[in-house]
């Protein structure tokens, strides 16, 4: 460690010249390899947060430096006129990999840049449905363009922007009854999050997303499923709706939005139409002039091969387990959550901001998302003895976040 004095100059020219969006910069970050990145003095982090689920292959691996050099030089733009061998290939692979029965009629996708605009081209299309009506989950985070916004619940990122489109009716998540009083026929999509992320990795029960299924058919909905964050591996499968008990047998989604891992960190998002949803946008209906670069798509093509090729999926599995029983060991965690590498702790009193604090000083990259949650994304490459480093710090990091193990019952500092 040596000190912050580069960072600290970075910093105040960030203050003078970015838009104060996201609030001051943590850390002021310069390289990375594999999960660990460093900032600009020198200071080394495990990255426990991987760029919010995006970094799956961790930072610089050959095999998506190799691919997105090969596109760049072969071929770094083309419009939207015009198509490329990796567009199409990552079209067809995606397709394949979020519905690998091949339920029915072929899917189609839609490339996009980002989550938000995922959302957007999914918000868009149920428009076509010739419907207006849509049920979201409280809770959920959809994005922050004016579309995605309308359809995401949170009132401090709401209120100053409204009024917003679409008739959107917000429901407590993983209620199932609250669905299907809110679920009528001229609703055209029902959205949810198989976990929710931003909310700090809520689960909802085994079956809900089955009875969403089951709900939405019977009024002639979508079911739209935002696998930003939980998709391309995160959760221990390709999506996380695949572990969903009974949701398969009953026809799946009729969209899933993709982003964050899908690049691996290069920006991608998708939307995936399944069935008779996959033909609802027409030509004229929607556009892009980044949505589909091969540049993009060839980074995407290259985590989903490492992903195989690592057997990621199993490895993240195994990881997740430790992971989370390491950390619900300590009695000031009151619970545990979550799938894979995507894990969401509550700790027994309000103090998330000060763990993140003092875990970072340490050398570990966490997120606080509310006042009692700590939310973990690493990257899918994380190692076992990363996992073991970051557990043996842990009870010291609660000790001077929150106070000692002793006291945690009782008067755990808010
Ligand atoms: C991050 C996120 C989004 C927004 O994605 P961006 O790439 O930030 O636009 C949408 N939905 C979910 C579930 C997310 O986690």
């Amino acid at each position: 460690m040596s000190g912050h004095q580069v960072s600290d100059q970075w910093r105040a020219r960030y203050a003078g010249s970015l838009m104060n969006t996201f609030g001051p910069p943590k850390l002021v970050l310069e390289r990375g390899a594999g999960a660990r990145v460093w900032d600009t003095d020198g200071n080394e982090y495990l990255d426990l947060l991987g760029g919010i689920a995006v970094n799956a292959l961790g930072h610089g691996h050959p095999a998506l430096v190799e691919a997105v050099t090969r596109q760049l030089s072969t071929l770094g733009h083309v419009s939207n006129f015009f198509t490329t061998g990796p567009q199409v290939e990552l079209a067809e692979k995606l397709l394949a990999l979020v519905d690998p029965a091949g339920r029915g009629t072929p899917g189609k996708v839609f490339f996009t840049n980002s989550g938000t605009e995922a959302n957007e081209a999914g918000f868009k299309l149920t428009r076509r449905t010739g419907r207006t009506h849509v049920v979201v989950a409280e809770g959920g985070f959809h994005g922050r363009t004016m579309g995605a916004l309308a359809l995401t619940s949170k009132e401090a990122y709401r209120a100053p922007f409204e009024p917003l489109p679409g008739e959107v009716t917000f429901v407590p998540y993983g209620d199932a009854d609250a669905l299907a009083a809110a679920v009528t026929d001229r609703t055209a999509a029902v959205l949810l999050e198989p976990v929710q992320g931003e909310a700090g990795v809520v689960v909802p029960p085994a079956d809900y997303l089955a009875t969403a299924r089951r709900i939405a058919t019977e009024h002639g909905a979508l079911l739209w499923l935002d696998e930003v964050q939980t998709g391309m591996g995160r959760t221990g499968r390709w999506f996380a709706h695949h572990a969903a008990p009974g949701l398969a047998e009953l026809g799946g989604p009729d969209l899933v939005t993709v982003a964050k891992g899908l690049g691996g960190g290069f920006p991608i998002g998708a939307l995936v139409g399944l069935g008779d949803a996959a033909d609802l946008l027409q030509p004229g209906n929607h556009g892009t002039t980044f949505g589909g670069n091969p540049v993009a798509c060839a980074a995407a093509l290259a985590v989903v091969a490492t992903i195989e090729s690592e057997g990621l999926l199993e490895h993240v599995t195994v990881l997740g387990r430790r992971l989370r029983d390491g950390l619900a060991a300590d009695p000031r965690v009151s619970e545990v959550r979550g799938e894979g590498l995507l894990v969401g702790l509550d700790l027994v009193a309000d103090g998330s901001a000060a763990v993140a604090e003092v875990a970072q000083a340490r050398g570990f990259i966490v997120n606080n998302p509310t006042p009692r949650r700590i939310r973990l994304a690493p990257p899918l490459v994380l190692s076992a003895a990363d996992v073991e480093e970051f557990l043996a710090a842990w009870p010291a990091i609660l000790d001077e976040a929150i106070g000692s193990a002793s006291g945690a019952s009782g008067s755990v500092g808010e």
